[in-house]
């Protein structure tokens, strides 16, 4: 018998100490369940970008705070009523924009389990669970990323928090290298390091290097090549306090920093090499791929996302340090009698910048757990096989592929920077498929990035398919 609202009791109402029936509780469940599998099976029949009626009904939220409680499954049926239709379709198949994964089923599942469990993931003795699959999934990450297996590791929001933290390392043992205890004394007096980044460096690794006081501008650019890699030969000399940011992956064209002879030339200086593997870092995992991450294990501190490549859901990042000591150096706090840490275990909130927060291992686990070392292969060399088709498909059709395509980036110019920009507006109206812009070095170009398990051979050849009708009608 199909379940009503009839449910809706006075009972249901919120009030706090007082438990929701058993049977509103399963219904609640069961409702959300219900309403975001149907969400998630028409996803691919809706257009990729809310319609302007979808986007013109979010003003229903704006309502007054409501003065007194309401109903739990009138609030469920709203923010599916009017929230579901102004999404933006990044869990679909046919979503190309920024570098945005999808969310594999059993990581949703895993969501889901993990909220009703609501662990503090911070501490040991908050969480037994969620600290235990935190270590399992790191070390089942550092195994399929090549990572050194001694390396220590933590769970954040996204790359931009994995590379503050992997520079809060970086930052304290190079310092301390120096005679400076930069955890204690800050930065006022510090004997100065030295930051060497590509020019194509990501805007996060700034925005995390102007956090830690370096100063965004304050950076020695190495000039790139036209994949936007470091050029060898314009490395300065390096002498001093210093600390190299290498990227794998450039977020758009997706090239690699020449990390073997980077990380030679910066040990050799005793420098740190801190690299910004956001998605790119994940080549690794596909041994089709695994040419193009070679020699990033020989840096001293990663930053990559879950969020991305994994497919799960947002959000995760995670940062690695190849002695975990360093990176708990930065980030321990001092101690406070109250918190019970363990001391000769692993406390997650030592190798992170919060205290506490939520279960991330969780996902990651489920979907390291579920796909394997295969899946996980198939799923980034899959992706990295459609941004190849829509290459040969755009090229073909004589527009021009800006970047070389290794990877899950396609930069495409349909023309001059106008064509170009008409066209990228004109696929973001039709719906089809979403795909941002970008100025690649002076070029206006279609980004296209496959990062999602969702995308079938059918998505892209529809995908293609409207946006060769639609260039060719600009
Ligand atoms: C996406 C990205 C980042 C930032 O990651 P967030 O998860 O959005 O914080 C940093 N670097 C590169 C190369 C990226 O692609």
């Amino acid at each position: 018998m199909e379940k009503q609202y009839s449910i809706k009791t006075q009972s249901a109402l919120f009030s706090p100490g007082t438990p929701i029936p058993q049977e509103n509780l399963d219904f609640l469940l069961e409702e959300v369940a219900r309403r975001s599998s149907h969400y998630l099976t028409e996803i691919n029949n809706r257009p990729t970008f809310p319609t302007p009626e979808a986007l013109a009904g979010l003003a229903s939220f704006d309502e007054p705070m409501p003065e007194s409680p309401g109903d739990p499954f009138e609030t469920l049926a709203f923010l599916d009523d009017i929230g579901s239709p102004a999404t933006v379709t990044s869990a679909g198949g046919r979503y190309f924009g920024f570098v945005i994964g999808g969310t594999l089923p059993v990581t949703l599942a895993a969501n889901w389990l993990a909220g009703a469990w609501d662990q503090n993931a911070g501490l040991k003795v908050a969480s037994p669970t969620a600290v235990k699959l935190e270590q399992v999934s790191l070390s089942w990450l550092l195994d399929v990323l090549g990572l050194p297996a001694e390396a220590g590791g933590g769970f954040v929001t996204g790359a931009t928090m994995a590379n503050f933290s992997g520079l809060a390392a970086a930052r304290h043992t190079i310092l301390q290298k120096a005679g400076w205890d930069v955890e204690a004394q800050g930065l006022f007096g510090a004997p100065p390091i030295t930051v060497i980044v590509g020019d194509e460096v990501h805007v996060s690794l700034l925005k995390a290097l102007s956090l830690l006081g370096f100063g965004r501008e304050r950076v020695v650019r190495v000039p790139v090549d036209n994949q936007g890699r470091m050029r060898l030969n314009a490395l300065p000399n390096i002498s001093g306090p210093t600390i190299v940011c290498i990227q794998a992956g450039n977020v758009n064209t997706g090239a690699f920093d020449p990390a073997v002879d980077i990380c030679s030339i910066a040990h050799e200086a005793g420098a740190w090499v801190h690299v910004d593997g956001a998605f790119g870092l994940w080549a690794a995992a596909a041994p089709t791929r695994s040419q193009l991450a070679a020699g990033f294990a020989e840096a001293d501190s990663w930053a990559t996302d879950a969020h991305k490549w994994l497919n799960v859901p947002y959000d995760c990042g995670l940062v690695f340090c190849r002695r975990a000591e360093d990176l708990r150096a930065a980030l321990t706090h001092s101690k406070a009698a109250y918190l019970a840490e363990s001391l000769e275990e692993r406390e997650p909130m030592e190798y992170t910048p919060e205290m506490s927060r939520r279960a991330r291992g969780i996902e990651v686990w489920a979907a390291l757990r579920v796909m394997g070392r295969t899946g996980l292969a198939e799923l980034v060399e899959q992706c990295c096989q459609h941004a190849t088709r829509f290459a040969e498909g755009l090229s073909a059709a004589g527009y021009k592929i800006l970047n070389e395509v290794q990877l899950n980036q396609v930069l495409v110019s349909f023309g001059d920077s106008i064509k170009t920009q008409k066209v990228i507006e004109a696929v973001q109206r039709d719906g089809t498929c979403w795909c941002g812009g970008t100025i690649w070095q002076g070029h206006t170009a279609i980004r296209i990035s496959v990062s999602s398990w969702a995308t079938s051979k059918t998505d892209v050849e529809r995908s293609l398919e409207a946006i060769l009708r639609i260039a060719a009608n600009v």
